[in-house]
């Protein structure tokens, strides 16, 4: 096989080569648990505080407010079953999005089975939250407001500073699912007003199978998972000492390269989509043109089917998404798509293309020049295509 362009890193990243190194010499040598008191448990305990202190850098919060999980979908399910729980005497309201990765989602469906009302907000066309839908939501009953910072699949970047004022004025939690916007847009959680957030490794050049959720100092949760004390006694279990080495490493690292970083990543995206909409006809974007996440890109094909789309772009080597993540067989369009009013037969024929730092502007014309052939092939072969350009030249016979 060729070269693989890889553009698939809203689904996970490739481990950077200076995360992996500073990581193994916790398997191979200082492979101590930090709970016990000889040296080299020692120095697996620093390793954590440092790790610890990278990560509440980017994000201008207190270290001891940095909780380290197994990874953005634990860091989630903790935030919302917790706060459930721990403000139960207050209410059982929150309010969420329609358009949430399913680790929000799932867990908001499982509440809902032990007595919790949610409120599920629409997106407008773009997949952006409306501010006065939310206001009109809130009820003296309202616990938390759990909104993504960036969508996974369409990019889109919700308005979280509006959102946290307003969470903070009416005296609710306000949680964030920042697994796809943390490293990739500047996040203060003081300026935001964010009471919780989360994160994952994976998704920024670390390691997968670990994640962190920030909570703020006053914010009434209790433990997720009990046993031992580690995680202040909030999240019980020996340490993943390797991999939250390896997350405070790709943390600085995405924060340091960040502006250089995302300024090319952005002008690449911007390309590739004016290109595609413009070479290749019945085509739409998906989400926000500006409020975007700096790799994504997501674009609807007419008459074609997303699945078929990207199998023929993996014959030639690149490794994408249909914007529909059909996980698991399931037929069902994405629930972003059609929260953002794609009808099924538009939503079926998506696809995501997300970029990293190493993304060139040759993979980008050749993966152009693929999906414009392949394309072409497919609806050559599309009933549907086939019966619409008969209409239009009756149209334009008559
Ligand atoms: C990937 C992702 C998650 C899940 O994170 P894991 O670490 O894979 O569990 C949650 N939310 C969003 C927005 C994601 O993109």
């Amino acid at each position: 096989m060729g070269k693989m362009i890889y553009l698939d890193n809203a689904a996970t990243t490739k481990t950077a080569p200076e995360v992996v190194e500073a990581m193994l010499p916790y398997f191979s040598e200082n492979y101590g648990n930090p709970s016990s008191i000889y040296e080299i448990a020692g120095r697996s305990k620093e390793a954590i505080t440092e790790a610890r202190e990278q990560i509440a850098k980017v994000l201008g919060a207190n270290s001891r407010d940095i909780y380290f999980t197994a990874g953005g979908s634990e860091s989630d399910n903790w935030a919302l079953k917790a706060a459930f729980e721990a403000y139960s005497s207050k209410g059982n309201h929150i309010i969420t999005t329609k358009i949430e990765h399913h680790a929000i989602l799932h867990t908001c469906e499982y509440l809902e089975k032990r007595g919790a009302k949610i409120t599920y907000l629409d997106v407008d066309q773009n997949g952006i939250v409306k501010m006065e839908e939310l206001e009109k939501a809130i009820t003296p009953e309202t616990i938390l407001i759990s909104i993504m910072f960036a969508n996974n699949e369409i990019g889109s970047i919700q308005p979280v500073r509006e959102i946290g004022m307003l969470a903070r004025e009416h005296g609710i939690l306000f949680h964030t699912d920042a697994v796809q916007a943390f490293g990739q847009v500047p996040i203060d959680v003081d300026a935001l007003n964010i009471d919780m957030l989360s994160s994952s490794a994976h998704k920024i050049n670390g390691p997968k199978g670990i994640g962190f959720l920030y909570i703020r100092k006053g914010v009434k949760i209790r433990s997720f998972i009990h046993g031992g004390a580690q995680e202040r006694k909030r999240r019980a279990g020996t340490e993943n000492v390797p991999g939250i080495v390896g997350y405070g490493v790709a943390a600085a690292r995405a924060a340091e390269t960040m502006e250089e970083r995302t300024g090319k990543e952005a002008e690449l995206r911007d390309y590739m989509i004016r290109r595609i909409l413009e070479e290749v006809p019945y085509t739409r974007l998906n989400g926000d043109p500006k409020k975007r996440l700096p790799n994504n890109i997501n674009i609807s094909f007419q008459f074609i089917e997303g699945e078929s789309l990207l199998i023929m772009l993996d014959m030639e080597g690149i490794a994408a998404s249909s914007g529909s993540a059909c996980t698991s067989g399931s037929l069902d369009p994405s629930h972003v798509l059609l929260a953002i009013g794609l009808p099924h037969e538009i939503a079926h024929g998506s696809l995501r293309l997300t970029l990293s730092e190493e993304t060139t502007k040759e993979d980008a014309d050749f993966v152009i020049e693929k999906i414009k052939e392949i394309v072409a092939r497919l609806r050559s072969m599309s009933p549907l295509y086939e019966d619409h350009m008969k209409k239009l030249a009756k149209a334009s016979g008559k």
